[in-house]
């Protein structure tokens, strides 16, 4: 409001002060009306040709003549400027604004003048009346119409009434003195009208210009990212309606690109926000200067970026992806420091990969979770088997909470047999689900998804509840091995659990094996290895699953004493051919006996596999050629038959004799 009566006050004590826009919009007003001007131009053309000929005086004819021409030139130039005001063509209002000026002092000038030459050359009373109402009919008009510009409206006002009050005045009569004196009153009234007019006119577009200017503000505060200046969601969204509307009329391509930074939550958690708002700076600039004015870039919001690329076609678009996912390869330097972040990118593109706007986001960001599944730092391009992919993680996602409280859950036990004795040493526990919709679901497929909803913990302790209790049931010589995800040991429960489990199942810890993998190693900050040894010393066994397929890093094998290694089915699968995998399998098994550990070949399908094992000294193996993970009471009813390698074996066949003859 301060504000606002400042400059109220700027414009009501000068012309000068008036800023520029502002004038411009009062100098437009001069103009916003030419029927007006046409009005009072008929009315001047009219009355002093009418007094011309009344008159019969050379001298008026003149005025006659000038007046009429001043009135068609402004008429025609006011009539131009209107229009072009429309068109948006006027350019510099200065030069209309003096040949407004201009025009309008000399026209009232004029019909002051006509009023002076009338009194003082004339006696008639009509030619009087028309020539001093011709004046002060102007003078009375014009205060208001021209209060855009105080100057023109009380220069007109003067210029058309001080010569005729004068011309009264001279004549001398009493009732034309008084009309003189009335004159002259009526300048200073006139003046003050305009000067009211005008301060309300400059109230209303100072009103207007504030609402106009808070209205950009909040459409720019509205449509962009206060922390990178990009454009944000909401804009992107409109954009994007906009652009796909417009190209799916002309069939051109739109693609959508979604890039996601990996692992900005653990930078932004470890280095705090001040380094995560300027890496966010950083890419933006990366991707604005990549992208350049072939598409737009978008915040999407957190660490996620839309950019849209009009009219490109497939290919095109995956090299724009692909160079996006590449200038992040080396990392970011913020700082001091060089963030080890990577992008991934999922791209979708209109309109085979949506029919609408909403579809085409849809499956870009499916395509992008595709990228994140196979690993990160990648571009990977929508194609419609993600969609049925997608509904199936969705809805194992939501069934996992339901399949403990639901018994949907199995636990199967696959038997691993002493090759010496040829007897069942050790069952592996291993998980299935009976999902209602989705059938037998393998645990390769619900163990990943479960850890990463949160969900693995309860599920982990599920299985090794139940394993013990199955376990309970078998030889005191036969041992369970339960497979435990590295998320199940964060919030350190586990050895709770088991320990409980012990006590009420009532087996001895050395007959429950934990199986972990190298994973497990990687972000252990010293918690899971003391956790590990805790469990070790209470005289649970530790078994490393899949060796070979991770890092292998011989110092895990240093550092963490394990009971037992399985060597990963990988190295058996081509044993017989490989004499690559017979030397590592070989090796792996005297590290195993130099480490006195326990060692484990997983996957042996063939007789021929067997034997290399037995060559290799392998202690124990597993595999479908002896059996395949089965229902708890039939792994226990061969458990306490006593079932042996040679046994196991010899019934498998007769099952697949039997299966084959049906
Ligand atoms: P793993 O611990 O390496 O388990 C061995 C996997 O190999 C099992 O697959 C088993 O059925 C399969 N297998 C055994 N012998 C053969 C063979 O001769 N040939 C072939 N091709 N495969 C064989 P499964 O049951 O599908 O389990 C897959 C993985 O899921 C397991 O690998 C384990 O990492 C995980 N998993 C299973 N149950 C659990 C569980 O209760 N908790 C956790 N955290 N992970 C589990
Ligand atoms: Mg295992
Ligand atoms: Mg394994």
């Amino acid at each position: 409001m301060r504000e606002l009566g400042r400059k109220l006050l700027a414009f009501v004590a000068g012309d000068e002060a008036r800023e520029a826009d502002i004038r411009r919009a009062l100098v437009e007003s001069l103009y916003a009306s030419p029927t007006s001007l046409a009005a009072g131009a008929i009315a001047g053309l009219l009355l002093s040709i009418a007094i011309a000929r009344i008159a019969n005086d050379p001298l008026m004819t003149w005025c006659a003549v000038v007046i009429s021409l001043i009135a068609l030139a402004r008429t025609i130039s006011a009539t131009i400027y209107y229009h072009k005001l429309k068109t948006g063509e006027a350019g510099t209002y200065r030069a209309w604004e003096l040949a407004y000026e201009l025009g309008a002092w000399i026209y009232a000038g004029m019909l002051g003048v006509l009023a002076l030459i009338t009194l003082i050359r004339t006696d008639d009373p009509a030619i009087h009346i028309l020539s001093v109402s011709l004046a002060t009919g102007y003078a009375a008009g014009i205060a208001g119409r021209n209060a855009g510009r105080i100057k023109i409206a009380v220069g007109q006002t003067c210029l058309a009434l001080l010569p005729t009050a004068f011309g009264l005045w001279h004549v001398g009569n009493f009732g034309y003195s008084i009309l003189a004196i009335v004159l002259l009153i009526m300048v200073v009234g006139m003046a003050e009208i305009t000067r009211t007019t005008h301060r309300i006119v400059v109230e209303a577009l100072l009103g207007k210009r504030e609402k106009s200017m808070l209205a950009t503000k909040y459409e720019r505060l509205a449509r962009y990212d206060s922390l990178t200046g990009i454009e944000n969601r909401m804009a992107m969204q409109m954009r994007l309606r906009e652009l796909f509307e417009a190209n799916s009329k002309s069939h051109d391509a739109l693609a959508v690109l979604w890039m996601d930074l990996d692992r900005f939550k653990e930078v932004n958690d470890s280095l705090g926000h001040m380094v995560g708002d300027a890496l966010l700076r950083t890419v933006v600039e990366r991707l604005t200067v990549l992208v350049g004015n072939i598409g737009h870039v978008a915040r999407f919001g957190g660490d996620e970026f839309v950019i849209l690329l009009p009219n490109m076609n497939r290919a095109e678009v995956q090299d724009v992806a692909e160079r996006i996912v590449g200038c992040f390869g080396h990392g970011v330097d913020v700082g001091t420091h060089n963030l080890p972040v990577t992008a991934s990118v999922g791209l979708a593109i209109g309109p085979q990969d949506g029919r609408d706007a909403d579809e085409l986001m849809q499956h870009a960001d499916l395509a992008l979770y595709e990228a994140k599944a196979q690993g990160r730092n990648r571009a990977v391009s929508f194609a419609w088997s993600m969609k049925e992919r997608f509904h199936r993680i969705h809805e194992i996602e939501t069934g996992l909470r339901r399949a403990i409280t639901q018994d949907e859950l199995q636990l199967h036990f696959q038997p691993i047999f002493e090759v010496e004795t040829g007897r069942i040493a050790i069952c592996e526990a291993l998980l299935r689900w009976q999902h209602p919709t989705l059938g037998m679901v393998m645990p390769g497929e619900f163990i990943p998804i479960a850890e990463s909803i949160g969900m693995i913990e309860p599920m982990t302790d599920w299985v090794i509840h139940h394993a013990c209790a199955v376990a309970a049931q078998w030889p005191e010589d036969v041992r369970v091995a339960v497979n435990i995800s590295p998320a199940s040991l964060k919030s350190g429960e586990l050895p709770r659990t088991i320990i409980a489990t012990l006590m009420a199942t009532g087996i001895s810890a050395g007959r429950v094996e934990l199986e972990v993998t190298e994973s497990l190693f990687l972000n252990d900050e010293g918690h899971t290895h003391q956790m590990l040894r805790e469990l070790q010393q209470i005289g649970l066994r530790l078994v490393l699953d899949d060796f070979g397929t991770g890092y292998s890093s011989l110092s895990y094998l240093r550092s963490y004493h394990f009971d037992g290694i399985k060597i990963d089915r990988s190295f058996i699968n081509s044993i017989a051919v490989s004499r690559e995998d017979q030397a590592i399998v070989r090796a792996v098994g005297h590290l195993a006996d130099a480490l006195e550990m326990e060692i484990v070949a997983e996957g042996i399908e063939t007789a021929e596999q067997l034997q290399y094992a037995r060559e290799a000294g392998i202690h124990n193996v597993q595999g479908y050629l002896m059996s395949m993970a089965q229902p708890a009471a039939i792994v226990t009813d061969m458990v306490l038959r006593g079932v042996t390698i040679g046994d196991a074996m010899a019934s498998k066949l007769r099952g697949e004799a039997a299966a084959r003859s049906a």
